[in-house]
């Protein structure tokens, strides 16, 4: 059979050319290819995951049952800061000054 003489080369051939592509990706990743499947991309993912809780934490600020979001500076606070409703919401001490 002659494919049985060719799958060798075709292999030979092929690992020639991943070797070529290993040797060029490199230079573009400071070499961190060997990492990559592995110990990166945890990191990776810990990173993002670590960034996205940051983020929720900061953007969404739910007003608690007990706070208000002051129509007029459009900030968070206790409902003990509320001077007075209007057809928007509620309006803190501060603004109503
Ligand atoms: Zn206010």
């Amino acid at each position: 059979m002659a494919t049985d003489y060719d799958a060798p080369r075709k292999t030979e051939e092929d690992t020639e050319s991943i070797q070529a592509l290993q040797e060029r990706v490199p230079d573009k990743l400071s070499g961190v290819v060997d990492t990559e499947d592995a110990d990166n991309l945890g990191s990776l993912e810990l990173a993002g995951q670590d960034l996205a809780n940051v983020e929720l934490d900061v953007v969404v600020l739910p007003p608690q049952a007990d706070e208000f979001t002051c129509v007029e500076c459009f900030l968070v606070k206790h409902r003990s800061q509320v001077d007075h409703e209007t057809k928007l919401g509620s309006v803190c001490q501060e603004c109503s000054r």
